[in-house]
């Protein structure tokens, strides 16, 4: 399931976009104001952002200008009543990917985020962004390669689709149903233990006896890859 954050001061604004975006199947989470938008911008793993610019605390476009000096690539659209042309050009300079004018009507609000989502998808096939790092460890999903601390690890393709899975969602603890999804591509309760089996033969490889942990249990919630 695609995850959308949505950074809206506005309750009825924002709940009218919830209430869409979940029944066109995304997982919606609503920052109010821009200082809890750009934490949770830059800590969890979202396919796109959805950025008011006239925010109670400060400004969207500053918010933006933070995610992306926090190195946050998500995908930006701005929502926002100043649709001149400056504001239009200034937003998109800042680092958002496009504009949207209050007020929208969903439907093209909708087909705004799927050609985003869209885009998204084709730039992360692209070469340059194949590397994923944690701590001293280096996946290269170009070259099916991971190394930590320099030395190469072997990995058999489930547990490199897994560590993979893992990285892209750096800092966010996935569910065993998530992981299920996105590595075994399966969406029901298969009532078998396989994500622990499968996350314990990637924690013996990964993390030897001297290097820090990097996988973390979160009791009744599922794993989650962090910096030590
Ligand atoms: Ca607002």
């Amino acid at each position: 399931m695609q995850r959308i954050l949505l950074i809206e001061d506005e309750p009825s604004v924002a709940s009218f976009i919830r209430k869409g975006l979940s029944e066109e199947g995304y997982e919606v989470t609503v920052a109010h104001d821009g200082a809890a938008g750009t934490m949770q911008g830059a800590t969890h793993g979202f396919d796109l952002i959805i950025l008011d610019i006239m925010l109670p605390d400060r400004n969207g476009i500053d918010v933006c200008r933070d995610l992306r000096a926090l190195n946050v690539r998500t995908p930006i659209l701005f929502l926002t009543a100043l649709n001149t042309p400056e504001n239009i050009a200034w937003g998109l300079n800042t680092g958002g990917d496009d504009y949207l004018a209050k007020p929208f009507k969903f439907i093209e609000l909708n087909a705004r985020i799927k050609a985003l989502l869209r885009r998204q998808e084709t730039t992360a096939a692209a070469p340059e962004s194949e590397l994923w790092t944690v701590a001293d460890l280096t996946l290269d999903d170009r070259a099916k390669t991971v190394e930590r601390n320099g030395n190469p690890i072997s990995l058999t393709a489930t547990e490199f689709r897994l560590l993979l899975t893992l990285l892209k969602n750096k800092g966010r603890v996935l569910s065993r149903s998530e992981i299920l999804e996105q590595v075994w591509d399966i969406n029901f309760d298969l009532g078998t233990n396989i994500v622990d089996v499968y996350i314990n033969y990637l924690r013996k490889k990964i993390e030897a006896e001297s290097s820090a942990r990097l996988i973390h249990t979160v009791v009744g919630m599922g794993y989650v890859l962090r910096e030590p």
